[in-house]
Parts: structure tokens; sequence; C-alpha cells
């Protein structure tokens, strides 16, 4: 092989994965890539607050490659993921990675049979990319141990304590060798999270990377204020109006979702919808044919709002406000990824004032409200522009604040 020389060799990579990273057109690492790559790569421990977005599973992946070299006889690097969504994105992200090494990697999560995932564990695998309660399974019936672990990664743990994942998590980690190397990334550090912290790390580095900033910088926001009834109109004038590329509609609930999806595509929109009561099957479908613009709009429930790498969407908008601030910036996290612009539309009731201006503190920003000139509005106290309950700015809020739970 020729020798490569990129910003990316230069961070101590090797040239088989430099060459990967260099084809898959990236030139130059993102903040967290350009930090963490050569603390991984020295074998030390770390404790990452940073987003998806921000180019995280290249920050693990890439040094994690170079750690491995080549094919092992076990499975020696193992990724705990939140959601299976999540789990087949970063596995997606090893194998293209790893595509001029000959390190295999595998993709363990439920919802789907047994036959295909213990047939490629038994074939031997380098990585496992997994989601906790079905790699628990594996371990229970034999088919899998942990005892070669050199690298564990554990990916979006807040995430996992938000879905009760954590005494999971935990079981498994007490399952690896104590002498492993140990990354552990989530974007809040509750107590609980920080206690695991304590436990799983080992003289860890911190890297941290403002999770604010992706979202608050490089998207616009707009709050469009309505009342309950006119929601879809307004939704279907904000699509009439706007160019846009994609663009991905969160609704808070599931029937909310479908309700939405069957009116759009009624009004012949061309439609995917994923929530969790959804098969994999079909998940995976709505996902893919999102991606390769086979629909130009994903109806979605929060599973769907964080992490998925969704490239290209240009659009979000929030058809139901979301309840916590955290989960807005997830959202919008959706689109103007990796420094492309996007903009976020949201719409709100008079019942969700109080959530949207909880947004603002949250993003530290006063979202304009829009109007639309000709859009017949059934009047609502949500437009007396005077009325300093519904539209006054929110304070800003220190960094401190910012980071506890809700
Ligand atoms: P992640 O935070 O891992 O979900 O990555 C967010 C997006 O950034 C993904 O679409 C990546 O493919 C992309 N990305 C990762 N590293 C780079 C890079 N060095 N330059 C440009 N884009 C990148």
């Amino acid at each position: 092989m020729a020798p490569v020389n990129s910003a990316f060799t230069q961070l101590g990579l090797a040239d088989r994965i430099a060459l990967a990273v260099l084809e898959k057109g990236y030139a130059e690492p993102t903040p967290i890539q350009a930090q963490a790559i050569p603390i991984v790569l020295s074998g030390k421990d770390v404790v990452g607050s940073a987003q998806t977005g921000t180019g995280k599973t290249a920050a693990f992946a890439l040094p994690i490659l170079h750690r491995l070299g080549t094919k092992g006889p076990h499975p020696r690097c193992l990724v705990l993921e939140p959601t299976r969504e999540l789990a087949l994105q970063v596995e997606e992200a090893f194998r293209l990675y790893s595509k001029h090494t000959n390190l295999d990697t595998t993709v363990i999560y439920g919802g789907v049979g047994y036959g295909k995932q213990r047939e490629d564990l038994e074939n031997g695998v380098d990585i496992i990319v997994a989601t906790p309660g079905r790699l628990l399974d594996h371990m229970e019936q034999g088919a899998i141990s942990l005892a070669g672990v050199e690298i564990l990664v554990l990916d979006e743990v807040d995430r996992m304590l938000d879905m009760g994942f954590l005494p999971d998590v935990k079981r498994i980690v007490s399952r690896t060798p104590k002498s492993r190397q140990t990354l552990f990334f989530t974007a809040t550090l509750p107590p609980e999270i920080a206690s695991l912290a304590t436990w799983a790390l080992n003289e860890p580095v911190e890297i941290k990377i403002d999770r604010k900033q992706t979202a608050a910088e490089t998207v616009a926001h707009a709050f469009y204020p309505v009342v309950a009834s006119q929601k879809f109109d307004l939704l279907s004038q904000l699509l009439e109006t706007t160019q846009f590329k994609s663009v991905i509609i969160f609704c808070r609930t599931r029937m909310g979702a479908d309700r939405i999806a069957h009116r759009l595509i009624a009004a012949k929109h061309t439609v995917g919808v994923i929530h969790s009561d959804r098969s994999q099957r079909e998940r995976v479908e709505a996902l893919e044919g999102f991606k390769s613009g086979r629909f130009e709009v994903l109806v979605a429930t929060d599973i769907a709002a964080r992490g998925l790498d969704i490239r290209g969407v240009s659009h979000v908008i929030n058809y139901d406000v979301p309840e916590n601030a955290e989960d807005y910036v997830h959202r919008i996290g959706r689109t103007g990824r990796a420094q492309n612009t996007g903009e976020a539309f949201t719409l709100v009731t008079e019942d969700d004032v109080r959530d949207a201006r909880s947004i603002e503190r949250f993003i530290n920003q006063t979202v304009e409200r829009k109007k639309f000139p000709d859009f017949p509005y059934i009047y609502s106290a949500l437009f007396d522009e005077n009325n300093p309950a519904l539209n006054a700015a929110p304070k800003p809020v220190s960094r401190l604040t910012r980071g506890a739970r809700r």
C-alpha cells in the first residue's frame, strides 16, 4: 500500500485506516477526533461528553481499529449502544473504516431471530456492537465469552440510563477483563452515571466537546404559534411553502405519528414512519427509504431522535413540542449535522408555552415566533405580542445548571 499522508496519519493512525477515511471523503478530523484519537491510541481510558453529530463514532472507531491491528481468535472489542438503530449505524462505521484490514465486525440486537447472530459469533469476530439485553441473552446461552475483550466502549450512557439498561450494562462490564481499556461517552453526568464511570474507568482522560454548539450554531430555529385544531393545516402550509430536501417530523406519541403519516400520505406525500411499535423490519425499511430519497418525509417519535445519522436532512419539524428541552436538542441534531446548516420549525400551542420557553432557556437563545401572512389563523392569546407571560425572552442560565438532568 502506498504511504498515506493525511491529517489522520499525523494523529498516529495506520495508513490502512487513514486510507478508508480519505476514501470516505473526510480530509480533516473533527475536534473530538483530533482530541480523542491520540488518547485512545495511547491506551488510556476516556470519559467523553460529546454528542452524536460531532464525529464521535470515528473518534473511537478509528483508533480502536488501529489498536486491534489484525484478526484475532476471539472478540477483542465490545461497543454497547442503547438502541438497535445506533448499533447498526456504529457497526456500519466499523465495517467501513476497517475495509482495508481483515478485522470482522458484527452487530447484536433484539427483536430479530438468534440464528444469524449465533452463526456470526461462531464464525469469529473481532468487534461486537451490541444492545445490552440481547448481548446478555447470548452470554447466558454460552454463545459468547467476553474474557478476551481488550477495549470496551460504553456509548450514549445517559440514554442507556433513561432506558433502564444500567443494571445490564454493569453485568456486562463485570464480565470483561479488568485490564481492558474503557471508553465512556455520555452527554450528561448525573450521579448514577458518575458512579458507573468511577467504577468502570481507570484514571480516565476527560474530553469535552460543548454539546449545545452543534444545534445552536448550525441550525436556524423558528416557533410557529398555532391553536391545536389547526396544527395539521399549518404543517401542510409549512411543507408547501418550504424548499426542503428531506424533512423529519417529530410527534410525541406513536399514535400521533401514525395519524400524521396517514394524513400526509392522503395528501400525496411519500412518507416513512419510525416508532417503537413498528417491527424492526418496518423501522429499517422506513429509515432506508428515507435515506435513499424514496420517502421525502420521515415521521418519528423520539426513539429516532438520538444519534441516528441521516445525511442531508434539511428540515426538522416538531409537530409536537418535546416534553423536555434536551430532546429538542437531540431532535434538531438530525439536521445541521457536521457543519451543514438546517432549519428547525416547532409548532407551539397554548399548552406548549412552558415547554417552548424551557427549550429557549436550554439552548440559551430566544427563538423567533413566525406567522404566515396568508394562513387563516384562529385567534389565540398566543398571538398577543403584548402578553409577557407568553412571549417574554428567557433568562440566560449558567453552564452549571444547564448540565443538570431534568
Ligand atoms: P457521529 O457523531 O459519529 O454520528 O458523526 C456525525 C457525522 O459526521 C457522520 O455523518 C459522519 O460520517 C461525519 N463525519 C465523521 N467524521 C468526519 C470528518 N472528519 N469530516 C467530516 N465528516 C465527518
